[in-house]
């Protein structure tokens, strides 16, 4: 940390400010200038926030980190970038991944018939809702343990893997016995309790950008699931409430640039979500992918009007085969397959 005094601190001030530092288990380091005095606090600031406290002593005018608050998401800690394996398909690597399928599993019929379309059209992974987080508690809130047992089925015909949702720390052993990879939604992100329960059950973890989240505060929520023992971490955007009121969201594709320039996770895009509306999705995956993000997870639904939940959002099953085509040209724009 950097702690600035202001222009006519007396000495009294600037020890009291030095004595406070080296309380704080820091080492001060004084620089005298002709104006004023500027002390650098060394130390590891990861763990001794409080240094922010001395803002308010006397003479004291600025206290500045020079840290990265997150060491284990930083591309630093894996310049190349990580690649994670998860049911034989590689995230972070020279393949992008389409996670597709209903907002919330509906019935067998619904997710049979998504998952062998989705599938057929080149999708890697099957997603369905089966705890559903709704604002209203009269929506409906998903089948449940009976909606793991229908992606089960999906998954023994089709071999796609499965990514769904974990609400609640007393679900992560259940919902982990069918997932391969645990979805934290953007209301669960700074759910600080589920990450680690989330991350100990050593599954691979998609976690969503919450709507209100600053860039840092997500991969500080990353940052709880690697420093609980699990590195597999998938970072996922999925749009912001901004000013904003014809989109349902903002999709906030620098935060995805960002978010690849500053951790070595995979991270991929959530277009249904980000937009809210399906005519709008086929343009966001063309973006995302032209902007190398490592995948897609995107509704599919075969008949939207009918969804239980998000049905404005969600693109059908022969628009999403126009849409994998479409999006080659861009896939193959960021150099990957
Ligand atoms: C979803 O994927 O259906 C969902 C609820 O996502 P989010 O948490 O991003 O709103
Ligand atoms: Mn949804």
């Amino acid at each position: 940390m950097i702690v600035v005094l202001k222009p006519r601190a007396s000495k009294a001030q600037i020890d009291a400010v030095i004595r406070e530092i080296k309380k704080l288990g820091y080492k001060p380091h004084a620089i005298s200038g002709v104006e004023r005095t500027v002390i650098a606090a060394i130390g590891d600031e990861r763990a001794h926030h409080t240094l922010e406290t001395l803002t308010s002593m006397e003479g004291v005018d600025q206290v500045m980190p020079v840290q990265r608050r997150y060491k284990l998401v930083s591309r630093e800690t894996n310049p190349k970038g990580t690649q994670l394996t998860i049911n034989g398909h590689v995230f972070g690597g020279k393949k992008f991944q389409v996670i597709a399928g209903p907002c919330s599993v509906e019935s067998e019929s619904q997710i049979m018939e998504t998952a062998r379309a989705v599938k057929k059209a080149g999708a890697t992974f099957l997603r369905g809702g089966a705890f559903k987080p709704r604002t209203s508690p009269y929506e409906f809130q998903g089948l449940k343990h009976e909606g793991l047992k229908l992606l089960e089925k999906a998954k023994a015909e089709t071999g796609l893997g499965i990514v769904t949702e974990v609400l609640s720390e007393e679900d992560v052993d259940l919902v982990a016995e069918y997932a391969d990879i645990l979805q934290i939604g953007a209301r669960n992100a700074q759910n600080f309790a589920l990450l680690i329960a989330a991350a100990k059950s050593g599954r691979a973890i998609l976690l969503k950008r919450g709507m209100s989240m600053k860039i840092e505060e997500w991969l500080l929520s990353a940052e709880y699931v690697l420093s609980h023992g699990n590195p597999n971490v998938i970072l996922c955007e999925r749009g912001i409430r901004t000013f904003e009121t014809l989109m349902r969201n903002t999709l906030d594709l620098g935060a995805v640039a960002l978010a690849k320039a500053e951790t070595h996770l995979p991270v991929i895009v959530d277009p249904s979500q980000g937009a809210g509306r399906s005519d709008l999705v086929s343009a966001m995956c063309k973006a995302s992918a032209a902007i190398n993000s490592d995948g897609l997870i995107i509704e599919v639904h075969p008949n939207p009007k009918e969804a239980m939940s998000d049905g404005a959002q969600q693109v059908t099953l022969s628009q999403f085969g126009k849409l994998m085509t479409e999006l080659k040209p861009f896939i193959k724009a960021a150099k990957r397959s």
